[in-house]
């Protein structure tokens, strides 16, 4: 029998590893290979194959190669990665919704498949509209320029949606991406991005438009911030990395955290507010930046909002419950200065309904979409944006002091607030104080984005730094060609 040497029985075990995963079966270079990293060799090694990268500087350096390949192909290249990646977000859906929920373990898996079906929904290059003036000295027209490329760093919470509506805008717009993905959504992230790019190389002969770097860190975060070759920043994600892009010096478009309330007024529809609660909080298990964290309710209907998220089929959990489960909801930090602060427990966010309540001592049918109970409104549960199914509800006097400690539970963030009400004054003077991006009346969170409220929707939402629900536009520098001479013929 032929003996095998340990280099090929390496490359046969990693090649049913990959492919066990899912993934492409990763190769050794030939060794006649001489492509540098991010060159396309045909030898079928993992040299920056298909956008996958190891290293960030590499995969910047291979985007930019991209990014000049894209420029002369015009906008009917950019169209078409648009379809292909529309088109793999609906195809693979349940494919990509499962293997992110495995990967990730927080959501619910109807809701992970939704949210690549809805990639259908996000605007491409019919975005881009340019302006043109025409007069006695001659024409001029604005025009919607790339920057080139853009690094994109994307949360855990919806990781290959992010990267794929993150595309859409970007390559709209002309630009390429280079993405640093979060680490636990980073396997389903680089599968989803070598599909993306078989598929572009195949149609346009551009092999790696998106590039991801495969294992993240910080220091790729880094080497994102500090490379020639990333123009412009697109952060998605919580406080820490939206303060570390913004402190790189590279211009930084960041879609930040939130902590969305809701204000329940005595002219509300109580039904349809509770329905909404618990659609808008507990999709995906209360992952959504613009989902309910917490509910302001006028104490004239106090009570009967609380019968009606019951109704509504939410879960009520008492005074002692509540404690049982923000023990394990939240930890204290010390920060070296003798004083501690809460650190929400990274372990049961977006985990479901039942699976809280069996920490907090209670049982619950498994298909209970929402928990909720009374607290106040300096409860940990109000303050930091939990991320799990569980909704504090808040008696408040009255309007004024509703919208007062929504305001206040927002942080200034800026980012998403609902209310449910028949009154005109109050749903004007709410939406005057949050100053929030999205500002939702009458419905559930979700329709902020498009899905039951009208508009378009984005898995990047730049709250922090004011662009709003990221489209193509977001992603052009600003352009005015002029030719001066008499050209009218009018
Ligand atoms: P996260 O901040 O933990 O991670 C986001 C990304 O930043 C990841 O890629 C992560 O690896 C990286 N990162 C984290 N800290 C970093 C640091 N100090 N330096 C460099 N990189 C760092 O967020 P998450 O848990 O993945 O996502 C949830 C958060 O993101 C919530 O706060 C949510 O509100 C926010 N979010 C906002 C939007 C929006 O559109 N505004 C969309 C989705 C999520």
């Amino acid at each position: 029998m032929q003996g095998f040497d340990e280099s090929t029985i390496r490359d046969v075990v990693q090649s049913v590893l990959g492919q066990l995963n899912g993934e492409a079966a990763p190769v050794a270079p030939a060794e006649s290979c001489t492509a540098k990293p991010g060159e396309s060799c045909g030898c079928g090694c993992r040299k920056g194959k298909f956008g996958v990268f190891q290293d960030a500087a590499e995969a910047a350096a291979a985007a930019k190669d991209a990014f000049l390949q894209l420029k002369p192909k015009g906008f009917a290249a950019r169209a078409k990665v648009i379809e292909i990646v529309k088109g793999l977000c609906s195809a693979k859906a349940e494919e990509w919704g499962k293997l992110e929920l495995d990967e990730t373990k927080i959501g619910r898996i109807e809701h992970k498949i939704e949210k690549l079906q809805v990639i259908s929904g996000i605007p491409g290059v019919e975005w881009l509209k340019p302006m043109g003036f025409s007069g006695d000295h001659g024409i001029s027209m604005e025009e919607n320029a790339p920057w080139g490329v853009i690094g994109a760093i994307t949360p855990v919470t919806h990781s290959i949606p992010t990267i794929a509506g993150n595309i859409i805008n970007m390559v709209a717009a002309g630009n390429a991406l280079v993405v640093n993905p979060h680490p636990g959504g980073a396997k389903c992230a680089t599968i989803a991005v070598r599909a993306f790019n078989e598929a572009i190389a195949r149609e346009i002969g551009i092999e790696n438009l998106v590039s991801i770097v495969e294992t993240p860190t910080l220091e790729s975060f880094d080497a994102l911030c500090k490379s020639e070759h990333v123009d412009l920043l697109c952060v998605t994600g919580g406080p820490g990395v939206v303060k570390a892009a913004m402190a790189s010096g590279k211009r930084a478009i960041c879609a930040g955290p939130g902590n969305p309330p809701v204000v329940v007024d005595e002219t509300a529809d109580l039904a349809k507010a509770a329905r909404d609660v618990i659609l808008g909080g507990g999709y995906d298990n209360n992952l959504l930046c613009i989902g309910e964290k917490q509910v302001f309710v006028l104490d004239a209907v106090y009570s009967k909002f609380l019968d009606a998220m019951e109704r509504a089929g939410a879960a009520k959990l008492n005074s002692r419950q509540i404690e049982a489960l923000s023990s394990h909801a939240f930890t204290s930090s010390g920060d070296g200065g003798g004083c501690s602060k809460p650190v929400l427990n990274r372990d049961i966010i977006g985990a479901d309904a039942s699976t809280l309540a069996s920490r907090a001592g209670v049982s619950v049918p498994e298909q209970t979409m929402m928990l909720f109970g009374e607290t106040d409104a300096e409860h940990l549960f109000v303050e930091e944006e939990q991320m799990m199914p569980f909704m504090p509800i808040i008696r408040v006097r009255d309007i004024g002091e509703a919208i007062a400690a929504a305001k206040k539970s927002e942080h200034g963030y800026g980012h998403s607030a609902m209310i449910h009400s028949l009154n005109v004054a109050n749903l004007t003077e709410m939406g005057r104080e949050m100053d929030t991006t999205l500002f939702v009346k009458n419905g559930p969170c979700l329709a902020g984005l498009g899905s039951g409220g009208e508009g378009y929707g984005s898995f990047s939402i730049a709250t922090t730094t004011g662009e709003g629900i990221t489209t193509p536009k977001t992603f052009t520098r600003f352009r005015r060609c002029v030719m001066v001479d008499n050209l009218s013929i009018l």
